[in-house]
């Protein structure tokens, strides 16, 4: 007896189904997709119970009549494409004919559809993938589709779904999606019967991500905007250097206006923003790269989340080049936002000697500039790395040489107010308060002047008394022999001796290492997994990053007043000042508006 069986009809739906309807929200976003096909200017989204007991789409598209509604249900029916040089360059979210007949074979769906200048419109009921009925129906111009009792004839399915908030919160960030890649379209979600969200037609993007995530998000992005040679466009707002989440949630990246989840635009991204981003932080992106059809295949996934790209390294650089230039632009404006004049205020004289009138009139336990101008023990670890002073790093602390005098320059516009806990140097500038952390702010200056050496001569480095030899394990000794040039232009110079053997007989002078071998074996690991494909310079830039830290000003180092403000004046001179090399944060202004706000003088 043969063994082999056609699948019945319904049975091979459901399998297909499974494909491409995984949850709720890829019913959702297949729906919303074909209404932004059909040229709907207004898409509504009504769900509950986490769109399991029911999810409706109503849009005011070009509607469909009897015969191609009744199509629309029929596998492999589409409007969309014709042929076989179609598919190669596809314009239209959709293109596959398998969303409405997927869903239908694994729910209770009701379709009600309508031309604009039809007499009448047509109503179609469909349980478990069969027509039950088909009449007419009276609804405005448009489609509405009505998903019930999603997966109630596939358990297995159902046994998979989360509970109703995560899948409403997985519907809503379907819709967020959508709406983002869409301003043109108004769009409203409905849960339960409340208004979630609704956003009015508009045409920016800005004015969209307000409606989404309010207005303060926006000083955070950029707008970013590069056409490449090759015709690759890059567009949309992305997050200034130091903005970042812990999670993905708000780095959207589009293809030719689908969002899309790339390994390789998530690789871009980070790499764009380099030492703007903090270590196992997301960058806060809306991204939308728009390249010609025929240069990406979306058919390769089933819920067409992945795309292919025929030349996926011109992509990604177009993408690092976009976000580096954007970076670089937001921090012209800073500058000139922070320089501009702060109104005069009672604040402490500048000056090396600098002093504040008398230690307790302020409520903030703050230390006042130059009020320790003794040394203080706690200083060590600066001292220690006294050969860096050979380096002529700029470190703006050393207090036992005497003290150039720095005059308080014309043109500099923010005034020191004093040092807060020891950590925070507190500023002033036209838009209010500024905090600088002083500790990430000498590892961002560190950071860039080490890299600038290496670039230019290589870091100096010292000789150790005695050559360490040392073995690595076969991969990792791969990996050194691959860079030599570059460890050697960051001062470690190292060699080959003998099978997965080396000698390394010089050290960069700025470190202070006791165990050579043990170091180069942690640095190798770091960077062998944190770099992978990485430029020598950008593996330069790493090793820099994680050593610069332990040699930077440490919290609680009390500076004086010249050490402070020309901490704060070669940080204004960095290339990425707003964040030290690990991407966090080096300053925080607090504007007018906000104090006033909590102070209570305006609302
Ligand atoms: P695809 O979108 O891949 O073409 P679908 O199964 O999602 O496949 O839809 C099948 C066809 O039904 C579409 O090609 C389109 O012609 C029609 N259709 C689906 N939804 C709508 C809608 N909201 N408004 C107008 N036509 C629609
Ligand atoms: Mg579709």
């Amino acid at each position: 007896m043969s063994r082999i069986k056609l699948l019945p009809e319904t049975l091979a739906s459901q399998v297909a189904a499974g494909e491409v309807v995984e949850r709720p929200a890829s019913v959702v976003k297949e729906l919303v997709e074909n209404s932004i096909d059909a040229g709907a200017r207004a898409i509504e989204v009504g769900i509950q119970r986490g769109g399991m007991s029911r999810i409706r789409v109503v849009d005011d598209g070009c509607g469909m009549d009897r015969d191609d509604a009744l199509l629309s249900l029929e596998r492999h029916a589409t409007s969309k494409i014709a042929s076989a040089a179609d598919l190669a360059a596809i314009s239209t979210l959709g293109f596959r004919g398998e969303a409405l007949p997927s869903i239908a074979s694994v729910s209770r769906l009701r379709l009600s559809t309508r031309e604009p200048g039809a007499v009448a419109g047509t109503e179609i009921l469909v349980n478990g993938g069969r027509i039950e009925t088909v009449r007419d129906g009276g609804e405005a111009p448009g489609t509405q589709i009505e998903v019930r009792s999603l997966f109630y004839n596939v358990p297995a399915r159902r046994k998979f779904l989360r509970s109703e908030t995560t899948e409403a919160r997985n519907i809503e960030h379907q819709f967020f999606l959508q709406a983002l890649a869409h301003p043109e379209i108004g769009f409203t979600l409905v849960r339960e019967d409340n208004i979630a969200s609704q956003l009015p037609i508009t045409t920016s993007l800005r004015d969209r991500i307000r409606d989404l995530y309010g207005a303060k998000l926006l000083d955070d992005l950029l707008e970013i905007s590069l056409r490449d040679r090759r015709g690759i466009q890059v567009q949309g707002w992305i997050g200034r250097a130091g903005v970042s989440r812990q999670t993905r949630a708000q780095q959207f990246v589009f293809v030719n206006g689908r969002a899309i989840d790339s390994g390789i635009l998530s690789t871009a991204l980070r790499e764009g923003y380099h030492t703007a981003l903090m270590r196992g932080q997301f960058p806060v992106t809306f991204l939308f790269v728009d390249l010609n059809p025929r240069e990406v295949d979306v058919n390769v996934h089933p819920a067409k989340r992945e795309v292919r790209f025929r030349d996926p390294a011109s992509v990604r650089e177009a993408i690092v080049e976009a976000v580096q230039r954007t970076l670089e632009s937001g921090r012209v404006e800073w500058q000139r936002k922070f320089n501009a004049p702060a109104a005069p205020a009672a604040v402490l004289p500048p000056g090396p000697a600098a002093t504040r009138p008398d230690g307790g009139t302020t409520s903030v336990s703050s230390q006042i500039v130059g009020r320790d101008s003794a040394r203080p023990s706690n200083f060590a670890p600066l001292d220690q790395a006294s050969r860096a002073d050979s380096l002529n790093l700029s470190r703006p602390i050393d207090g036992n040489r005497p003290e150039p005098q720095i005059e308080p320059r014309r043109d500099q516009q923010f005034q020191i107010i004093g040092v807060l806990n020891r950590l925070y140097v507190l500023m002033e500038n036209s838009d209010g308060l500024v905090l600088v952390d002083q500790h990430a702010a000498h590892e961002r200056i560190l950071f860039e002047e080490l890299r600038r050496r290496m670039e230019e001569q290589g870091v100096p480095s010292q000789r150790m008394l005695l050559p360490q030899i040392f073995s690595l394990p076969p991969r990792d000794a791969e990996w050194v022999e691959c860079n030599v040039a570059t460890l050697q232009k960051m001062g470690i110079g190292i060699e080959n001796f003998g099978v997965n053997s080396f000698r390394v007989d010089t050290l960069p002078a700025f470190l202070e290492i006791a165990d050579a071998a043990g170091f180069l074996r942690k640095v190798i690991d770091e960077l062998k997994t944190t770099s992978r494909s990485s430029s020598p310079l950008r593996l330069g830039e790493d090793m820099i990053a994680k050593t610069v830290c332990r040699h930077a000003v440490k919290a609680n180092d009390p500076l004086r007043y010249p050490e402070v403000e020309k901490l704060i004046r070669d940080l204004l001179a960095c290339d990425l000042p707003y964040c030290c090399p690990h991407g966090r944060p080096t300053m925080i202004q607090i504007s007018h508006a906000e104090l006033e706000k909590k102070f209570g003088r305006k609302v």
